[in-house]
């Protein structure tokens, strides 16, 4: 196995018939970046962008943060692509320069996006720097926890706007689906997105009504659980009603036994977590398309999470 995974490690991942699934990496920063393309990742489906903003005393300078994206963009090179979260904290990712409210529920409060329309002042620096990385990878540009269109719509207006006054064309814009709602509504959704990227994790716990940090439901709190594997589902068929990619960065993509299922629901992008991309990879060239979509369909007819489980693992290779 080693040695297989070594042998695909600087190839595309593809299925054995040849079909292109585009495998990243979730990353923090450029030294990870490098890291990644050593393991074998194409590009990176996920720049979470907290790191910049962690422990320290006052918010990032354009600057600084500009220097970081730009490091991160020219260690993959134009011929990659760079998905670049927008600040993800609250909830669990509370920062001491960026007081929120005490809340009894963090996790239906001010989290992800909602703080970036609350603080305007933090994402319009944020996407100004975002966007002085352009030139060196294909940039992409993602919004965290977009749980309405309106919320959509009001991000997207204040990304043009930045990138108007800077001249920057040709980025994409997508949106993390990870909240109950964006994955129903997906069609409508997937008509003013060039993209999604499902997020496992929080899509998980608000599904299920779980906290992803419980420990005593940590095991039922499972990402193959039907009820968010219909959602997976879901999200795949309204973006393809539009043309739109769906990838995958929650845990669920670094799961090799997940990949192909992932694919038959229609998934085109893993983003994984760096040690798990050569196994991702490989699982994928031992699987022609249409048996991963074989696999979909008898799947999300199961009842039960321990059944999807033991489907996997008796179909496993
Ligand atoms: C997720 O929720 O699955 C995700 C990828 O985002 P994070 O884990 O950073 O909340
Ligand atoms: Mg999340």
């Amino acid at each position: 196995r080693r040695a297989e995974e070594s042998a695909l490690s600087q190839n595309e991942a593809k299925t054995s018939d040849g079909t292109r699934i585009e495998v990243v990496a979730n990353i923090r920063n450029a030294t990870d970046a490098r890291e990644a393309i050593v393991k074998g990742a194409e590009g990176v489906g996920l720049l979470r962008s907290e790191f910049l903003f962690d422990n320290r005393d006052t918010a990032p300078s354009e600057e600084e943060q500009a220097q970081e994206y730009c490091a991160v963009a020219k260690a993959l090179g134009s011929e990659r692509t760079l998905v670049v979260r927008t600040l993800d904290v609250g909830g669990d990712k509370p920062l001491s320069y960026m007081p929120l409210p005490k809340e009894d529920n963090p996790f239906l409060g001010l989290r992800g996006i909602r703080v970036g329309l609350e603080r305007p002042d933090i994402l319009r620096t944020q996407l100004r720097a975002i966007l002085q990385a352009a030139p060196y990878a294909k940039l992409h540009i993602m919004f965290p926890m977009i749980a309405s269109i309106d919320e959509l719509r009001e991000a997207k207006a204040i990304l043009a706007e930045e990138q108007a006054s800077m001249g920057v064309k040709d980025v994409k814009v997508g949106i993390m689906v990870e909240v109950p709602s964006t994955a129903v509504m997906a069609e409508r959704f997937a008509k003013e997105v060039d993209f999604f990227s499902i997020g496992t994790n929080d899509l998980t716990q608000y599904v299920l009504a779980m906290d992803r940090g419980h420990p005593q439901l940590a095991k039922q709190a499972d990402a193959l659980h039907p009820g968010v594997l219909a959602m997976i589902a879901m999200t795949c068929e309204g973006a393809k009603k539009h043309g739109k990619w769906v990838g995958v960065c929650g845990g669920l993509a670094s799961d090799e036994r997940a990949a192909p299922l992932l694919v038959g629901m229609g998934v085109t992008e893993l983003s994984a977590s760096i040690p798990s991309i050569p196994s991702v990879k490989a699982t994928l060239s031992r699987w022609r398309l249409d048996e991963c979509n074989q696999l979909a369909k008898d799947i999300l007819e199961k009842a039960t999470t321990a059944e999807v489980r033991e489907h996997l693992a008796k179909t496993a290779r």
